[in-house]
């Protein structure tokens, strides 16, 4: 069996992070099997369907490194591959089904369907259609006011019995008779319902796995018995869990960022959020949390989904980024941060070996390019932050001597910046000519020359700020 899966976004929002999972788990099971991945548009809600959602949502997935081998723009044996595109397939398929007494014409006005709901009500029943239109001896009336123009639905007649999926995560799952009534299939405007076109293109795109959110399971029921109807065997279904927020409620945006675009614009790494969403529910083999999705195709299968809610954690998501971005060489992050560092920032202005060097010092200190912002800030900050630390040293004797000392030392630089030679030099002079050493010197040393308490290297961190800068710090305690 050829393996064709299918991601099939309704385009009326952008693109979620639980919906780029799905797109994510169905790619990597195509690739993994040597199989096809379609994009299928499901815009059949046309008043909330946008083309330019679709191609910002298309634009989404690529961003993510997802390309799919069918889709709207890339024709295939099985299209179109927009469902607005579809409507008198589904039609077509709806009449065969009335053809095998399967359906059948509704002409229930929609005040009538309405108090059949309520009586149901009153009567304790579930609000299952029964109407008159169910009932064979109405079908030649039907077929009759069918030709005389009247509009109509196209209902499903739901069989009675109870149905049962083998689900690839959930296991069996027994769906008792009665669950549903009859449903529609084509409404009486002509517009086909999303369960009926989902099956329809399932089964003539030849879809071999449903790879989809654990939300789908009640419509499975429905699809479960269209598929039974159309005569095609329902494809390998695998509903994955859940994602839910660290209060174990349904993720929205009271947790976070829910569309992938907030995270392109909060600077994250596309390889690092394709990374952290195939954790969300899914497990490498080795337990590793860090890859690539070129990575997982050798690997990725169907056995490693998890049946529990998937938790969330936007802590751990920066944290992946952060990993993903430390694999970066120093002359990548430079080149990525010529676009993720605002064009005014005084950064721009810099050397190529300024920012380079810049890259190395501070790269394992963020997590997403955007972090950057607050350590540039800090090399142009001639200001003290003052601690409960940095006030003890400065009350050392030893202090306000290096203060001096480099007081000096700077009034005879002609050069804009330091070399870490210098730095070097200054430690030296000041152990021998000033006999200060250990703490003393090393803490004196960074208070004095960048005003905090704590940080990297000096050798490395000095020659990043301007000397004038360093001058001012200095002068401040002297
Ligand atoms: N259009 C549906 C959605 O966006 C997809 C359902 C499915 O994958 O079967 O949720």
């Amino acid at each position: 069996m050829t393996v064709r899966v299918r991601f099939a976004p309704s385009p009326t929002g952008y693109l979620h992070i639980g919906g780029a999972r799905t797109a994510i788990y169905n790619y990597l099971y195509a690739k993994a099997t040597g199989g096809k991945f379609i994009l299928r548009v499901e815009d059949t809600d046309l008043e909330r369907s946008k083309r330019e959602y679709e191609l910002k949502q298309i634009e989404d997935l690529k961003w993510l490194g997802i390309d799919y081998d069918e889709g709207p723009d890339k024709p295939g044996d099985f299209g179109p591959y927009r469902q607005s595109e579809r409507t008198e397939i589904y039609l077509k398929h709806a009449q065969a089904l009335v053809e095998k007494g399967l359906a059948y014409y509704d002409f229930c006005t929609d005040e009538e369907l309405e108090a059949m709901k309520e009586r149901a009500q009153k009567e304790s029943r579930p609000p299952h259609y029964d109407g008159k239109w169910r009932n064979e001896q109405f079908w030649e009336e039907a077929q009759q006011k069918l030709a005389a123009g009247e509009k109509a639905a196209i209902r499903f007649k739901v069989p009675q019995k109870s149905y049962v999926l083998n689900d690839g995560v959930r296991g069996r799952v027994v769906f008792p008779e009665k669950m549903v009534g009859d449903f529609v299939l084509i409404r009486s405007s002509g517009l086909p319902v999303y369960n009926f076109c989902c099956v329809v293109d399932d089964v003539l795109m030849k879809i071999s796995h449903v790879i989809r959110g654990e939300d789908h399971l009640t419509n499975t029921l429905r699809q479960l018995m269209i598929y039974e109807a159309l005569g095609a065997n329902a494809p390998e279904m695998v509903h994955v869990s859940l994602l839910i927020g660290k209060d174990r409620q349904k993720l929205s945006k009271r947790h976070g960022a829910t569309s992938v675009t907030l995270y392109q614009e909060e600077t994250y790494l596309p390889q690092a959020l394709a990374n952290y969403l195939c954790l969300l529910g899914w497990s490498h083999p080795e337990e590793k949390d860090i890859f690539t999705l070129e990575e997982l195709i050798s690997v990725f299968d169907l056995n490693r989904f998890s049946k529990s809610p998937a938790i969330y954690d936007m802590e751990k998501l920066k944290w992946v980024n952060g990993q993903h971005l430390r694999k970066l060489s120093n002359e990548e992050l430079v080149a990525q941060m010529q676009t993720q560092i605002p064009e005014e920032h005084w950064y721009h202005q810099q050397t190529q070996e300024w920012k380079l060097n810049c890259m190395e010092l501070f790269k394992e200190q963020i997590e997403l390019y955007a972090d950057i912002l607050p350590h540039l800030e800090s090399l142009k900050s001639s200001e003290i932050v003052k601690s409960e630390k940095l006030n003890d040293v400065l009350s050392w004797e030893s202090t306000s001597q290096i203060a001096s000392f480099l007081k000096t030392e700077l009034s005879t630089l002609k050069e804009e910046y330091v070399t870490a030679e210098i730095v070097s030099g200054w430690m030296d002079k000041a152990k021998k000519d000033l006999g200060i050493k250990g703490k003393n010197l090393f803490m004196g040393m960074r208070v004095c020359l960048t005003g905090v308490d704590h940080g990297p290297d000096l050798k490395q961190l000095l020659p990043l700020t301007s000397i004038d800068v360093l001058r001012e710090r200095v002068s401040q305690l002297g």
